[in-house]
């Protein structure tokens, strides 16, 4: 059984003890497929050190992530683009528009999101959004820059139905963590009228632990817990959950 973790954050200093031992531990449940999401370039350096100690297992992102766009943010484009240009990335993320933080940088998250947006069309690559109390600023964005070469990922998607078509409508898949195990998660209520096809499966660690480890560093190998739930939502294998949410990480990432 092959799974994938399309959006951990293996670099974390939440790591820092363990970070070896703790990827083992999802190695060792099958989880051999890790996506890692770009935050700002204070972390580029031991991105690419994890892509040399696991080049088999270990796809990196490049992006500035919306809670780090700041008035420093140019400077911070400039390093995305300069390292998309002279490395290989798996994708331009995590990207997109967050007013939970802070609703002041609205306008220069718009920028940075729609500047990164064109350069994962410029690079052939998907991007990765990062949404939060910001669907309709995000839809907006995506709705002006929406074509054919525009396609990745919804992470850690917390929406409604109706806003899951919209994503979808975009070319997007859905990225599905531990949310979906909590008990007023709301996603678990719908989640099956969504063809699986439409998703995959993600962490978000150290973030958003799934029950039973709500509240906790959240590491991979729980994403055991996630694909549990997917099971029993889709009525399926944990088998053929793992190997349909691959299939689409395969198809998003060109690997
Ligand atoms: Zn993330």
């Amino acid at each position: 059984m092959i799974i994938t973790d399309t959006h951990t954050h293996l670099y974390s200093e939440a790591f820092d003890e363990d970070r070896y031992e703790m990827i083992s531990r999802a190695l060792d449940k099958g989880i051999s497929r890790f996506f890692i999401p770009a935050i700002d370039s204070s972390y580029t350096s031991s991105m690419l050190q994890l892509e040399k100690d696991y080049p088999e297992n270990i796809f990196l992102m490049m992006g500035l992530h919306p809670t780090h766009v700041k008035e420093n943010y140019k400077e911070e484009l400039t390093h995305v683009q300069d390292m998309l240009s002279k490395h290989k990335f798996y994708a331009v993320g995590e990207i997109g528009i967050d007013l939970y933080w802070d609703k002041s940088t609205l306008d220069i998250q718009k920028h940075a999101f729609k500047t990164q947006i064109q350069l994962a069309k410029k690079h052939k690559l998907p991007i990765v959004i990062h949404c939060r109390e910001a669907f309709d600023e995000i839809f907006e964005v995506l709705e002006t820059e929406k074509s054919d070469d525009l396609f990745g990922i919804f992470h850690c998607f917390t929406g409604t139905l109706e806003q899951a078509h919209r994503a979808m409508s975009y070319n997007m898949k859905l990225g599905i963590g531990g949310v979906v195990t909590f008990k007023n998660g709301k996603i678990d209520q719908f989640l099956n009228q969504i063809d699986l096809s439409h998703i995959v499966l993600e962490t978000d660690a150290p973030y958003l632990s799934p029950v039973p480890y709500r509240g906790k560093r959240n590491e991979s190998s729980y994403i055991i817990n996630v694909l549990k739930k997917l099971a029993l939502l889709y009525n399926l294998s944990l088998e053929e959950v793992a190997e349909i949410t691959t299939r689409n990480s395969k198809a998003i990432f060109k690997i």
